[in-house]
């Protein structure tokens, strides 16, 4: 049932914050991971998850995508497109 509603695209995965220093990785380049600027975070379900970074090229806010997994920049002057995914030293998110 868990993955049928993951399908549908009605879980919310964005990764969480708890205050731990939060590190993206652009997932098509796999380059070393860089410290995340976070933006901007919101309470769901009584936790805080990560609502913007920053992107580390152009420096516009970059939201989560559910369909990807990651964070994404949407400026269309980058070469291709630009996914970050969320790493924290636990692990992923
Ligand atoms: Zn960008």
């Amino acid at each position: 049932m868990r993955n049928l509603r993951k399908s549908r695209g009605k879980s919310d995965n964005t990764p969480y914050y708890d205050d731990q220093e939060v590190f993206i990785m652009n997932c098509v380049t796999l380059d070393e991971k860089i410290p995340a600027k976070i933006l901007e975070t919101e309470i769901r379900n009584r936790r805080a998850v990560i609502k913007s970074i920053e992107c580390p090229v152009c420096h516009t806010p970059m939201v989560w995508s559910r369909t990807w997994e990651t964070f994404s920049c949407k400026n269309t002057e980058h070469q291709g497109p630009k996914r970050y995914e969320v790493i924290k030293d636990s692990g992923l998110y």
